[in-house]
């Protein structure tokens, strides 16, 4: 069964919401989510606040937590989703997904739950408006207002991947913007005196954040100019130059993915970092959105993630 909005009003007949989803019998994370609030914390990036009954129960264990967000199509008002089935069976509930036909299949991407705030009900996202081609969520936040709804399913355990945290003598973190409400969260949770250096690359300095951390925290900006998106060259060559500091490492990469395996290869091939010592993620393709196929570089990463998981 979808769930569909047609005609209603988003604020007290949001679908999905205490009615179909109660806290105490929600079997899937699926959840329609409303507009608090929005502004603008840098150049390129706002901040959305969502609220909405189907947050009551909403949890977060710990930093790095992604959230699929379902965009609606063009005419509607809220994104038409399948019912979470009483199975919690997550591949049933995708295939029914993928089952809407396409003009009506809400664009799905991937973004950070950069905070919680338990007390209000709210959670922040932020979005990166970035220099690409339009994507429909890029769109979407540009012209996102207080009201409008958006699906969600997340956090979940098919899509986390647990950060360590403190288990080596420091971190290494790198990332661009789309990846710095991540990395934020990283630091937040890093203990009192624990150790990381970060590597963020972003437009200018229009684009840096304040970011806050009870450990030791060192941040290099890079800024990138001229604009050479898909490279990797200002990430590569910053970390390439890098004094490390002494003992055992972590790393932890997030950003434009050709860029991220850039970085990745040259910590493995040439600093010689054990592979299992580096987290990676591509967060977005150059001249690719997230509907297009996984590329063969993208397939062969895939496949080392799940070898990793399975040893
Ligand atoms: C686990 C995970 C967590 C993420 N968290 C966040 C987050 O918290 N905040 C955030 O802003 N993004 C985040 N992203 C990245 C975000 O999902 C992508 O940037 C996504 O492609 C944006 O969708 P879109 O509809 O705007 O563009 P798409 O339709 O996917 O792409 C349209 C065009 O825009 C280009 N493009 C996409 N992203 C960028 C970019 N950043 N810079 C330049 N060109 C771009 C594409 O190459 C394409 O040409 C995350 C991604 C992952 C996988």
């Amino acid at each position: 069964m979808e769930q569909s909005a047609a005609g209603q009003g988003a604020r007290q007949s949001i679908p999905g919401g205490p009615a179909e989803h109660s806290a105490a019998g929600r079997s899937l994370p699926v959840r329609f989510v409303e507009v608090a609030g929005i502004r603008r914390i840098a150049g390129h990036m706002v901040r959305v606040t969502f609220r909405g009954a189907d947050l009551a129960d909403f949890r977060v264990e710990g930093p790095d937590q992604q959230v699929k967000l379902y965009f609606p199509r063009p005419g509607q008002s809220v994104p038409v989703l399948p019912a979470a089935g009483a199975d919690g069976d997550f591949m049933r509930w995708y295939q029914a997904f993928q089952e809407i036909p396409e003009p009506r299949r809400p664009w799905m991407r991937s973004y950070t739950v950069r905070a919680h705030d338990r007390a209000r009900g709210t959670i922040d996202i932020d979005f990166v408006l970035h220099a690409g081609a339009d994507g429909p969520a890029t769109r979407w936040a540009r012209a996102a207002a207080p009201g409008a709804v958006l699906g969600m399913f997340g956090p979940s355990a098919y899509f986390a991947t647990p950060v360590p945290i403190a288990t080596t003598d420091w971190m290494l973190l790198v990332a661009d913007e789309t990846g710095l409400p991540a990395l934020a969260t990283i630091v937040e949770a890093l203990p009192k005196g624990a150790r990381a250096v970060a590597y963020i690359e972003v437009n200018g300095p229009q684009d840096e954040l304040a970011l806050e951390s009870p450990g030791e925290l060192t941040v290099h900006w890079l800024h990138r100019a001229p604009l050479r998106p898909g490279t990797g060259e200002v990430l590569v060559r910053a970390v390439r130059a890098a004094e490390f500091p002494p003992g055992s490492v972590h790393a932890w990469l997030a950003g434009e993915a050709g860029a991220v395996r850039a970085v990745r290869r040259q910590l493995v091939a040439e600093r010689g970092l054990p592979k299992r010592s580096v987290s990676f993620a591509g967060y977005w393709r150059h001249r690719l959105t997230q509907d297009d196929a996984p590329t063969e570089a993208d397939l062969a990463e895939a496949r080392e993630r799940a070898q990793g998981w399975a040893q």
